[in-house]
């Protein structure tokens, strides 16, 4: 039987590459793809941490943000043959739940994870039920197609901020994720977009590469006059990239705005001054994962309006998966994509 040398999870931080069996179809559902690529997402980051910020199974491959190409089809598969180009939907909702059944499928609560409950695409190849894929066309280069999954997010996130054309946006979090939404905020046609960070090679970077129209470290004691200079109302929406910003948010929106609550820090508590969100009659709205955002996202991607690629500043093998984990870490890199061979 063919193998392959991959990093399993194995708990507390720690991975261990074994060699394991190339997954084969077990259902008649499912499909094979060879990965192409698969970006290392914040919610890895997370998995690896001591303690983890995000739970996974032990014995694992992680990785959900794959891009690749179908090799084999389930018996049951109509609409995807081998050679197509697909990306991964990772989470498959049971259909079954109290959720389920009312179509807030992102709320399931017995639902399974590409690469958090079963294997996941740090490997070089990958079986799953065809409903985790989507086919992508021509049009849709692999270092773009690569950054389907934690787009659909941002795709998810915005549809629920509703935004209106010249709105000014804000955005506490320069990393990929917040670099995301920047992108998108300006497509939809957002007049300025403001990103805010304390690390400023992030700022430097998507300012640098026109991504954002201004940026603002937060380091800096001045920061919210800073941000009125520009925005002498505040702002028309703020969205929370980092998961603790909410009243950052609060603070520099304008009266009767909107804050998107997006980042996810499950170990964090944050002092909420209630009157402000109250007397600024602000909407405050959480966006999880997005709901069913795929569809949009592989439109948007198939219009090649934004080249999202550009936030992609590493390549690395399989066998340097950890080393990418820590450059993402510690800010020295944007999005970290790792190649299979
Ligand atoms: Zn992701
Ligand atoms: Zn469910």
């Amino acid at each position: 039987m063919d193998t392959m040398n991959v990093p399993i999870f194995i708990g507390n931080g720690k991975m261990e590459y074994r060699n394991i069996p190339v997954p084969n179809l077990e259902d008649e559902n499912d499909v094979l793809i060879q990965v192409d690529q698969c970006g290392i997402c914040g919610t890895d980051l997370n998995i690896m941490a001591v303690p983890p910020a995000h739970k996974a199974e032990n014995n694992i491959v992680i990785g959900h943000e794959a891009v690749g190409k179908v090799v084999k089809v389930g018996s049951a598969v109509q609409k995807l043959k081998p050679g197509d180009r697909v990306v991964v939907a990772p989470r498959m909702n049971c259909g079954e739940c109290f959720y389920c059944r009312q179509g807030l499928v992102n709320q399931c609560i017995d639902y399974k994870t590409i690469g958090t409950t079963v294997n996941g695409a740090f490997a070089p190849y990958l079986c799953a039920p065809q409903r985790v894929f989507y086919k992508i066309s021509d049009n849709v280069n692999n270092d773009n197609a690569v950054l389907f999954e934690p787009l659909s997010c941002v795709v998810g996130a915005m549809v629920k901020a509703s935004m209106q054309i010249g709105d000014n946006v804000a955005i506490f979090g320069a990393g990929p994720m917040g670099a995301l939404f920047a992108m998108v905020c300006k497509a939809m046609g957002a007049g300025k977009v403001i990103m805010l960070d304390i690390a400023q090679s992030r700022l430097d970077f998507t300012t640098d590469k026109g991504i954002a129209t201004a940026s603002i470290n937060v380091k800096s004691e001045q920061w919210k006059s800073e941000l009125f200079d520009i925005c002498p109302f505040g702002v028309d929406i703020a969205i929370d990239a980092v998961g603790n910003q909410i009243m950052s948010c609060v603070e520099i929106s304008r009266r009767g705005g909107k804050v998107i609550l997006f980042g996810l820090r499950p170990n964090d508590s944050q002092t909420i001054t209630q009157y402000e969100i109250t007397r600024k009659d602000l909407s405050v709205l959480g966006s999880f994962v997005g709901l069913n955002p795929f569809e949009q996202t592989i439109k948007l991607l198939d219009s090649n309006t934004c080249d999202f690629s550009t936030l992609i500043t590493h390549k690395l093998n399989l066998a340097d998966l950890e080393k990418g984990i820590e450059l993402m870490r510690s800010r020295a890199a944007m999005k970290v994509i790792i190649e299979m061979d």
